[in-house]
């Protein structure tokens, strides 16, 4: 996952306690946390028992959770139970919430997610950001990322940070973009473009995709590639459910896998891209169809209805989707491969050529390839989520910013 949107705090309220103490509380913290997250409501007795800690233990954790905001206690346990009752507990409805926003081609989105995972503001721009500089698209970002803020502090959030998915490559600080080709931005640091007093985190849009089927798709395995299209295609791999980001943080270019070595040439400066074959405006190209704003519903609604040039460009994309994608199958063994973004929507059409040309060319059995039920929403949800997470991970961090 990209950079925990928080750092270190070595002020906080308990400092002391000797470091060793110390990271031990904040361990505690966080599996009291995820406990509650995953498994609440449960009682303070039921959290002991699934950590290991005393209930004393387990007790002042909690009451520390409850008086940053964190968890909330729902009232009394049903009754009819043998012994005392106890307060069942829950992750909080209000207090810190995850923003995660998105920079596509042709659309900008905002959203908050509280801490029990819903979503409770959300704001989308429609319109084309290709060629447009960075400073008056993230100016507009920043418009949504203010509206959605007002509006999750009216209903008792606060914003534990922001995270923003970009169709690009972004350098390890997290916050640079290195390359953006089909916005065309280079090396762009966005934390001065979105002076908001929120700690941010800029990460890839497949990889804030992939983390999204991790942890809100149904059954997602620990080892799998996702897939994930717009203008661009991007790939994340997932490997015992952490994302592989590479030495530069640039893992997953499957846009940029060579499908014909000798094919047109490619802006990334190679020849036969993936990107050239099954990118959404080289399947527009292949069937003779004019670049529009609903690009893949002008697609799927044609290939519904028998319109055999779209069916054979699509076909032909999944193929190459096949080609580029055998390799990464051969070396790394995913337990499956999932289609997500955009690709998501023309599955019907793609996967058959796909699933064909990956069975025939991967060495061991055919890898399963699924698609995504996050369609679309799969980025903006995993970076919301990915704060969400780190708070998760780290409550101590956060309490202390409350
Ligand atoms: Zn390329």
């Amino acid at each position: 996952m990209t950079a925990p949107p928080h750092k270190a705090h070595p002020a906080g309220p308990g400092r002391a306690l000797p470091d060793t103490q110390q990271g031990m509380r904040r361990r505690n913290l966080a599996r009291v946390m995820h406990t509650v997250s995953a498994e609440g409501p449960l009682s303070r007795a039921a959290v002991a028992s699934r950590i290991g800690l005393t209930r004393a233990a387990v007790s002042t954790l909690v009451d520390e959770l409850i008086r940053s905001g964190l968890l909330e206690e729902l009232g009394p346990e049903r009754p009819g139970r043998v012994g005392r009752p106890g307060s069942a507990l829950a992750v909080s409805a209000g207090g810190p919430a995850g923003i995660g926003a998105e920079v596509g081609v042709d659309h900008l989105a905002v959203c908050a997610v509280d801490l029990r995972g819903r979503i409770r503001s959300r704001a989308v721009h429609h319109g084309s950001n290709r060629g447009r500089s960075p400073e008056p698209v993230l100016d507009e970002l920043a418009g949504l990322v203010r509206r959605v803020v007002t509006e999750s502090t009216a209903e008792g959030l606060w914003p534990a940070g922001l995270a923003v998915a970009v169709p690009g490559l972004v350098a390890r600080d997290a916050r640079t973009v290195v390359r953006a080709p089909n916005l065309d931005w280079q090396d762009t640091d966005l934390a001065p473009l979105l002076p908001l007093d929120v700690p941010l985190t800029v990460g890839n849009e497949a990889n804030f995709g992939a983390l999204a089927e991790l942890w809100l798709g149904e059954g997602a395995p620990r080892d799998f590639l996702h897939v994930s299209a717009e203008i661009g295609i991007g790939a994340a791999v997932v490997v015992d459910g952490k994302l592989l980001r590479g030495t530069r943080g640039f893992a997953g270019e499957l846009g940029h896998v060579p499908v014909r070595p000798d094919g047109p040439a490619c802006a990334c400066g190679g020849r036969g891209c993936l990107e050239q074959y099954a990118g959404e405006e080289a399947v527009l190209r292949a069937a003779g169809l004019e670049p529009g704003t609903d690009r893949v519903g002008v697609l799927a609604e044609r290939a519904a209805d028998g319109d055999e040039g779209v069916r054979r460009a699509l076909r032909e994309a999944g193929t190459a989707l096949g080609i580029a994608l055998t390799g990464a199958v051969n070396l790394l063994d995913p337990e499956s491969v999932v289609l997500g973004g955009a690709l998501a929507g023309l599955a019907p059409w793609l996967l058959p050529s796909l699933r064909d040309e990956l069975a025939r060319r991967t060495a061991g059995p055919a890898c399963p390839v699924s698609v995504s039920e996050l369609g679309s929403e799969g980025p903006l949800l995993g970076a919301a989520h990915s704060v969400v997470r780190a708070v998760l991970d780290d409550p101590a961090a956060v309490a202390e910013r409350a």
